[in-house]
């Protein structure tokens, strides 16, 4: 351990609680931090958990208690000897729930009971809530046994994979909620336990214990209050840990000598970011930043790239409006920063609250003004997004009605930009990303990447769809069957044997599948970003004169549930796709992958897709075995994005072309920008071919059984 580092702890000291048989066994590791926080020692070391002396270990196993599941449970379990898992088994049968306390005895380890649990994978629902309960479970189990001493593993940064920092924080928030409420607890010593091989463990739980009381962020809910527009910026006011926010640029607060010791904002911050962000201040900015000014510095390791650091002057105690107009000054300064340097996104905190004493409604009053009017006057600005991130702490509850009585003027005066704007579309571009709506299964309240982070299988759901999708379905495949072509055409062979007239579906089914969508939407996402660059994409009467637009699109009526979600901004349509019997379910849990298909079309090797269910329906048995049992074509999303046209067949292709004029070649060196997305073929045949050439720019979301009859 440096000695600077130990310079930086106030209140921290060396460990001074070991036995000297501990010192025996550890001599050669870090002898750890410890701190008192009321009467309890709380402490981190470096050591092996089953060899502590305390009254207590605990223990993180399956909720079936399986010892030997987990590394930290099996080696307890090796120590303790096998009579630990027979004790287990023999007093709960049946498992425990998740953040339940199991009580045995210690085997062969030094302690006098042990405390078994089971946790939850980070991002899991209640992972944290049920983290935390368990650590305090456990201290009321010690309690309640009058016993004064426990040691614990780096609870959730193993096979949960908690960030190692959120383990940290929320442990020391649930030890210091206990300590709180319990202010007659006999718990006396805290012990952290990380093995040696787990610096980045140790750290965190290091770090953690320094700051613990500085940080009044500890334990709130992270929730999002509102989002309302100010001109081109979309504003959105959060509760959350701004060291946490995933934008260009964050604000911080510091005091004129840019102390970055200093106020519990800035000691989360510089935490979160490191210490090369305190170097450089110290380099850069010697002379510190006067009041009412900003520096910028690089953010270490935070998500962001840049740390704006404000100095916001006292509050001056006569006048509210001299003190609002500072801090709008103060926010318009950062948000010229940002511009400055072509960032987008900018999170900014409840400046002047906690450290400079100024009234809540003084802080968000100068925020949001400051915001509105940089908007009003940087209208070509490159920040289109503002985040003010709620910070918790004492006054959380009036900050946060402020904030929301100051928003509310700004909410419903403008429901963000135009559809089919280009500014939609890079607004569009920054959305966190969400299931549809109508879906049953993986429902919008969650965002993708929480339902993929809570469910550890990758299996998907086939669904049956409300009446009223049926009826939308059924009326798509009815009004773009078109029976003058039927058994017309190369890939129609055989079918004007079966002597039919139509089809009939006898089943509409919605795959929910979170993998695929995730990859689909992420395909979207590109195009939104690409339109946002170069403009909306033409729709295909707009490439061509004598082109019409998709059937499958223009037969949909302006109410239809299948319009919802759809952005025709990125040319997104629904399109069908026969399969073959024993193709289907691969493509339910696969997706259209194009690269497993045995032959190529007209235009390459790619995913085909008909606007007509016609011209589907050829395709879902083989030429030879033609017959009139039931059928499946899939009903596909697909995003064409930017349309190439092609009037004749183009059967080499392996991408789109590109779209520079004079150029349209597969394989020239133009950017990736600059090629196209899908290919239409439209020419002297009888249906128009659409082409994608992305595995997941299509997601196969309705399964359409049917007859011929
Ligand atoms: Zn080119």
């Amino acid at each position: 351990m440096s000695s600077e580092k130990l310079s930086l702890l106030d209140s921290i000291e060396p460990t001074d609680s070991r036995t000297q048989e501990d010192k025996k066994e550890t001599e050669l590791t870090d002898f750890g931090y410890s701190r008192q926080y009321k009467k309890v020692r709380i402490s981190v070391k470096e050591g092996v958990l089953e060899k502590e002396q305390v009254d207590v270990i605990v223990n993180s196993t399956s909720d079936k208690l399986e010892l030997r599941h987990g590394r930290g449970s099996k080696a307890l379990l090796d120590a303790a000897g096998a009579g630990l898992q027979a004790e287990c088994k023999q007093k709960y049968p049946m498992g425990i729930q998740k953040g339940d306390v199991a009580v045995t005895g210690p085997g062969n380890l030094r302690c006098k009971f042990i405390f078994h649990g089971s946790l939850k994978r980070y991002g899991s629902q209640d992972a944290e809530k049920i983290h935390m309960a368990f650590i305090s479970k456990c201290l009321k189990g010690l309690d309640s046994k009058k016993l004064s001493s426990i040691a614990f593993p780096g609870l959730t940064t193993g096979l949960h994979k908690f960030p190692k920092k959120v383990a940290a924080k929320n442990t020391c928030c649930a030890l210091a909620q206990y300590i709180d409420a319990n202010p007659n607890t006999r718990v006396k010593e805290v012990r952290f336990v990380i093995h040696a091989e787990d610096k980045e463990t140790y750290e965190a739980f290091c770090d953690a214990i320094k700051v613990w009381d500085l940080n009044p962020n500890l334990g709130i809910e992270r929730k999002e209050i509102c989002r309302f527009k100010m001109n081109q910026i979309s504003v959105t006011i959060k509760v959350d840990k701004i060291e946490e926010e995933r934008v260009d640029m964050i604000v911080n607060s510091v005091n004129k000598s840019l102390d970055l010791d200093k106020g519990s904002l800035c000691k989360a911050i510089i935490t979160a970011a490191g210490s090369k962000v305190a170097e450089e201040c110290r380099r850069d900015h010697a002379s510190g930043v006067s009041e009412g000014n900003v520096v910028v510095t690089s953010a270490g390791n935070l998500k962001c790239e840049k740390l704006c650091h404000a100095c916001v002057p006292p509050h001056e105690q006569k006048s509210n409006d001299v003190s609002v107009k500072v801090l709008q000054k103060i926010v318009i300064k950062c948000l010229e920063k940002a511009d400055k340097k072509q960032l987008t996104s900018v999170a900014l905190p409840a400046l002047g609250t906690r450290y400079n004493n100024y009234p809540p409604r003084v802080s968000a009053a100068g925020v949001l003004k400051g915001i509105d009017q940089f908007s009003k006057s940087h209208t070509r600005s490159s920040v289109k997004i503002v985040v003010i991130v709620l910070y918790g702490g004492n006054q959380h509850e009036e900050i946060l009605k402020a904030f929301v009585d100051e928003a509310a003027p700004y909410q419903g005066a403008c429901s963000g930009p135009e559809r089919g704007t280009q500014e939609f579309c890079r607004q569009q571009y920054q959305i966190e990303l969400h299931p549809p709506e109508y879906w049953t299964e993986y429902t919008s309240d969650k965002s993708v990447k929480s339902w993929k982070a809570d469910c550890d299988d990758d299996s998907f759901k086939l669904l049956d769809v409300d009446s009223t999708t049926y009826k939308a379905v059924e009326k798509l495949v009815q009004s773009t069957w078109q029976s003058k072509k039927l058994g017309h055409g190369r890939d129609a062979k055989g079918l004007s044997d079966l002597n039919y007239t139509s089809i009939n579906v006898l089943k509409v089914q919605r795959l929910e599948n979170i993998d695929l969508y995730e990859n689909y939407c992420h395909f979207c996402s590109s195009l939104f970003n690409k339109a946002g660059v170069i403009g909306v994409f033409d729709k295909l009467s707009s490439i061509s004169q004598g082109s019409k637009d998709i059937f499958t699109t223009d037969c949909l009526e302006e109410d239809s549930v299948l319009k919802k979600e759809l952005y025709p901004e990125i040319n997104e349509h629904f399109l069908f796709h026969g399969t073959k019997p024993e193709t289907y379910k691969k493509i339910l849990s696969q997706g259209l992958d194009f690269r497993m298909a045995k032959e190529y079309g007209m235009f390459g090797q790619g995913v085909y897709l008909a606007e007509s269910s016609t011209k589907a329906d050829q395709y879902t048995d083989p030429r030879t075995t033609r017959n009139k049992g039931e059928k499946r074509m899939f009903l596909a999303r697909t995003c064409l994005g930017k349309i190439h046209l092609a009037k004749e067949k183009k059967e080499k292709l392996q991408r789109p072309p590109c779209f520079q004029t004079g150029c349209e070649s597969d394989s020239c060196e133009h950017s990736e920008r600059q090629r196209c997305d899908s290919v239409v073929g439209e020419g002297e045949w009888l249906f128009r071919e659409f082409v994608t050439y992305h595995h997941y720019q299509t997601y196969p979301e309705y399964l359409i059984t049917y007859d011929r009859i």
